[in-house]
């Protein structure tokens, strides 16, 4: 498989540390509100991900953070805790906001097909192992303590951007924006381990350490999760492109300095779901969420499909035609593949042949915008209807978009209508109409016809025989 990895700026040959069990870590929700459907583009297309890599035959194991402490504001070291924020909105505790959020959240997953993480670890259960590396930071030198802080000292490094190639003034300058400077700082790139001091005196969580009380930074809760559950050496790290810097930048930082070795191979970065006036975000007041999409009547399969069809490393643009028009593709594959019948035995050639396109799809840095036209193909290819659903079940282990199951659903609800409609008297009728067309007493089946008529029934001559219909 041929993956972009952010750090080379390349496709590569993913190539494990052991092939035996990929070790994958991605940053979790901060759960202070409700995931919005951009948050959730960078979670599907991780699932997609994670199902690529074991249908391609890598065992995987997955871990994710759920983030209820240390992630501020701003992405930088000052602002409000988000968890205090969230708390302060709603008149509740902060781990009863982080309780009912990742209960969203997962809640939302569940709707998206997204499977849940091998493990899941709020941050706020790893306080001991936050200790351990701020203490070895600051033993080897890497770390620092000054005014209540613990920093990473940015200095000791031979490179700190290692994403882009951007001018270190300009995006030092960037991220700062409308953020104040923190004078006990050495460098301006050095980031907050662990803080005793900040101006929000009120946070809610805090716990003893050798630096005084208080609270972890963002950052070193992915980098010890990851290394708890992962080990020292792991193979893809994700997250949304607004993680690379500075979050990812620094958790490569530390956990580099503190192993003395590289520590993960490949980073992938889900691109931004945009609003056609900007990007999404949830301090813009209102934004979209699945339950929101329900509510309109949106199937969130639709969503998901919206997702799949275009690739993650191209900003996606949110507008309602959009989606309605992915509910109208939906709807049409859906029909298509409720008219398949499981009748008789998978050609096997022949869905070798259809998996190729797939397997070639999620082999090229996971085009699953091609992988859905693989199963286009499928509604048209020359084999039977067996093999076609063979293929199309197979090809949902990773697609998620419940194709079969949608179908069953489909066809149940046409026979129940089509019992409810169910007139005996009406088929009879129908019946004796084509008897008579048979026996070319054309005037018996127009007597018939406009019988039927009067009675406000319609009939519609198909290849299959004739049908009716209440007008
Ligand atoms: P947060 O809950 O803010 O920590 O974000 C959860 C995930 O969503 C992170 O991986 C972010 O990078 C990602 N994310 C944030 N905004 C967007 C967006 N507009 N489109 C796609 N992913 C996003
Ligand atoms: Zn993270």
């Amino acid at each position: 498989m041929y993956l972009y990895n952010s750090l080379s700026h390349k496709k590569e040959l993913f190539t494990p540390n052991d092939p035996k069990l990929v070790k994958m870590y991605t940053c979790g929700p901060t759960v202070y509100h409700y995931a919005h459907i951009g948050n959730l583009r960078t979670y599907i297309m991780e699932d997609v991900l994670e199902k690529s890599l074991r249908y391609l035959g890598y065992p995987v194991k997955r871990v994710m953070n759920i983030t209820d402490v240390g992630h501020l504001a701003s992405d930088a070291d000052t602002g409000e805790d988000k968890m205090l924020k969230g708390a302060k909105r709603e008149n509740k505790t902060v781990m009863d906001i982080a309780r009912f959020y990742t209960d969203a959240f997962f809640a939302d997953c569940d709707k998206l097909n997204i499977k849940r993480p091998d493990v899941v670890e709020p941050a706020t259960n790893c306080i001991a192992q936050y200790i351990e590396m701020v203490q070895k930071l600051l033993d080897t030198g890497k770390a620092y303590f000054v005014g209540g802080n613990v920093y990473f000292d940015t200095s000791t490094l031979e490179k700190y951007y290692v994403f882009n190639d951007h001018d270190e003034e300009d995006l030092a300058t960037g991220v700062r924006e409308g953020v104040e400077e923190d004078t006990n700082k050495r460098n301006k790139n050095d980031f907050v381990l662990w803080f005793t001091k900040s101006k929000f005196e009120d946070q809610a969580l805090k716990w003893d350490s050798p630096w005084g009380v208080g609270y972890p930074g963002w950052h070193i809760e992915c980098s010890c999760i990851s290394m708890k559950h992962l080990g020292e050496d792991l193979d893809i790290h994700a997250g949304g492109i607004d993680n690379a810097f500075p979050h990812h930048t620094n958790e490569i930082a530390q956990s580099e300095s503190y192993l003395g070795h590289k520590w993960c191979n490949y980073w992938f970065h889900v691109h931004h779901l945009n609003t056609d006036t900007g990007k999404m975000s949830k301090s813009k007041g209102e934004f979209l969420t699945v339950s929101l999409l329900e509510s309109k009547g949106y199937d969130p399969m639709a969503y998901r499909l919206f997702c799949l069809q275009s690739h993650y490393r191209r900003n996606l643009v949110f507008t309602w035609e959009n989606l309605d028009n992915a509910v109208t593709a939906y709807e049409k594959l859906i029909a298509k593949i409720a008219t398949f019948k499981a009748e008789g035995e998978v050609e096997e050639t022949a869905l070798a042949q259809l998996k190729e396109k797939f397997v070639n799809a999620l082999n090229g840095d996971l085009n699953t915008s091609l992988a859905v036209t693989a199963v286009y193909d499928v509604l048209k290819a020359k084999c039977n209807d067996a093999t076609k659903l063979a293929a199309l079940a197979d090809f949902d282990k990773v697609l998620s978009l419940n194709l079969l199951q949608a179908a069953a659903k489909l066809r149940k609800k046409q026979t129940q209508e089509e019992a409810a409609s169910a007139d005996p008297e009406i088929d009879a009728l129908v019946a004796a109409r084509t008897e008579a067309k048979k026996a070319k007493n054309w005037a018996e089946a127009d007597r018939i016809r406009d019988e039927l008529k009067a009675r406000g029934i319609e009939i519609i001559d198909t290849p299959q025989g004739a049908k009716w219909r209440k007008v």
